[in-house]
């Protein structure tokens, strides 16, 4: 293979006018082809997978428009990413986020036809580009991809099942251009995530309507944490045995001021995808120390108030100490405040969050599991970790009366909380023999719309003292 470049020559002989013999100087120049050559491979290719990049599979994808436009034909572009690929490289390293991203390249290459491509746009970012196929074809190559990667890596020591979103565009339906195919890829991709990850979903034009409806909201919360539109709501906890209010939960409102009251639901979950969960998680707690001290200084008797945290704050580096600092600023004990995290909570953040978890313990937090048996329902992530009670998720409180699954579920639950010895809370409670299974079974203490909905501070305090007849007189001084 070896490539000569001519420098200067001249044609010493003709035949039917072409050259067929020269005299001259040539020089070997194979070095600089082979040089060229790899140059050219880099700038096209991702060192790490060896995968085509953004450029090459923007080439290619011209090619490919090119041909669907010329012969009336679909194609497909897949965008997807790695679930929780950040917490991979943040808690094993580096080197095992490099590990599996490779794999991730054989893989797919195995179910990929010769002329589809597979490039990394860099990240954790793949997209698979699919010539002639139509949303059938994408579908299959979507749940094959699914499927595929979920199968467990080996990765430092541990086997890690990993799963991906996937969002599909298509031509011509979604785009005629390759940048348009890409982002709208990605905002369905955006919307797999949304919706719970590990899936699949079709770009649909209403998706930028709802995205562009969600930024907007965004803003406006930022906003109304700073301006004061927050509330927390309290919903009261009673003992089942004798009925007495023992303590509340803090539950965040948000007064829009155009759509008025919002529950959690319409602004929580998004708040959660950026650093707005950690800012609502201090206004919370703010507020509910300074209820905590007026209530103190009213005379009324001692309740503890459960706030709930979200996977974000264990990121935070100190929480332990920040909470305590806040806590210490309003002159009050950390035994005062329980901690809520749900079992999703702890699958998210990996080790550091048990150091987090035992910090906040030793200060004197206690630490409740949130939402029990809406997941996964192990109880094996609260081994040897100091939690203080779990709360039997609504979903299993609802079908105690019809059915006899969930009761002997909760049954299990009781019981087993106990053996680790952690009080147990059912949440949800709405009817008085949903109350009485539940103390046949053991449970100490339940919450629910059958004692009271969530109320305004002032509410709360009203109804806690009316119902609690030992502190009525003790009300006059609030
Ligand atoms: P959660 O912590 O499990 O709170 C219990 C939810 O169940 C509350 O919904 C409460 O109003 C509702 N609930 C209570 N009793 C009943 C009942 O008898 N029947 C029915 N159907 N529902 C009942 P809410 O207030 O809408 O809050 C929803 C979720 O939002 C909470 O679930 C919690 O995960 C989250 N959340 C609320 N406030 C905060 C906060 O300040 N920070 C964070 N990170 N999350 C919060
Ligand atoms: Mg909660
Ligand atoms: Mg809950």
């Amino acid at each position: 293979d070896w490539v000569w470049a001519l420098v200067r020559g001249k044609v010493t002989e003709w035949q039917d006018r072409k050259p067929i013999r020269m005299i001259g100087t040539h020089i070997d120049i194979t070095q600089h082809k082979r040089a060229e050559n790899r140059i050219r491979y880099l700038a096209h290719h991702d060192p790490l997978t060896d995968l085509p990049n953004r450029a090459l599979l923007a080439e290619r994808a011209a090619m490919a428009l090119a041909l669907a436009s010329r012969h009336q034909n679909t194609l497909a572009i897949l965008f997807f990413d790695l679930d929780g690929f950040k917490d991979i490289n943040d808690s094993l390293g580096h080197e095992a986020g490099d590990v599996l991203l490779k794999h991730v390249a054989v893989r797919l290459k195995g179910i990929l036809r010769e002329v589809d491509t597979l490039a990394r746009l860099g990240g954790d970012e793949f997209i698979v580009l699919l010539p002639d196929v139509g949303r059938n074809g994408a579908a299959q190559v979507a749940d094959k991809t699914l499927t595929l990667l979920r199968e467990p890596v080996e990765l430092g020591g541990h086997r890690l099942a990993v799963t991906s979103s996937i969002g599909i565009s298509l031509y011509p339906h979604d785009g005629a251009s390759f940048e348009t195919l890409l982002k709208n890829a990605d905002t369905a991709m955006y919307r797999a995530k949304h919706e719970g990850r590990n899936r699949f979903k079709f770009y649909d034009t209403r998706m930028n309507a709802e995205i562009l409806d969600r930024l907007i909201l965004l803003a406006a919360l930022r906003k109304g944490i700073q301006t004061g539109q927050l509330r927390t709501h309290f919903q009261p906890k009673a003992r089942l045995a004798d009925g007495a209010v023992v303590g509340a939960e803090a539950l965040v409102r948000w007064h829009h001021p155009e759509q008025g009251l919002l529950l959690p639901d319409r602004f929580i979950p998004m708040a959660k995808e950026t650093d707005l969960i950690v800012a609502i998680g201090e206004w919370v707690l703010e507020d509910v120390c300074r209820h905590l001290t007026a209530w103190r200084d009213a005379g009324l008797p001692e309740l503890t108030v459960a706030v709930n945290l979200a996977a974000r704050h264990f990121r935070e580096p100190g929480l332990a100490d920040h909470l305590a600092t806040v806590l210490a600023r309003h002159d009050l004990s950390p035994a005062r405040v329980e901690l809520e995290l749900t079992e999703s909570t702890l699958l998210d953040v990996g080790p550091e969050t048990r150091t987090a978890i035992e910090s906040l313990r030793k200060i004197g937090f206690h630490l409740v599991i949130d939402d029990f048996g809406a997941g996964y329902s192990s109880l094996v992530y609260l081994k040897n970790l100091p939690f203080s009670s779990l709360k039997i998720d609504q979903s299993l409180v609802r079908g105690l009366e019809t059915d006899a699954n969930d009761r002997a579920i909760t049954e299990a639950m009781v019981a087993l909380s106990h053996i680790m010895g952690l009080t147990v809370v059912a949440e949800g409670v709405e009817t008085e023999r949903q109350c009485q299974i539940l103390l046949e079974q053991g449970c100490e203490f339940v919450q629910g719309n059958l004692l009271s909905s969530p109320l305004p501070a002032e509410d709360f305090v009203r109804w806690a003292v009316d119902r609690g007849g030992q502190i009525r007189r003790r009300a006059a001084a609030i």
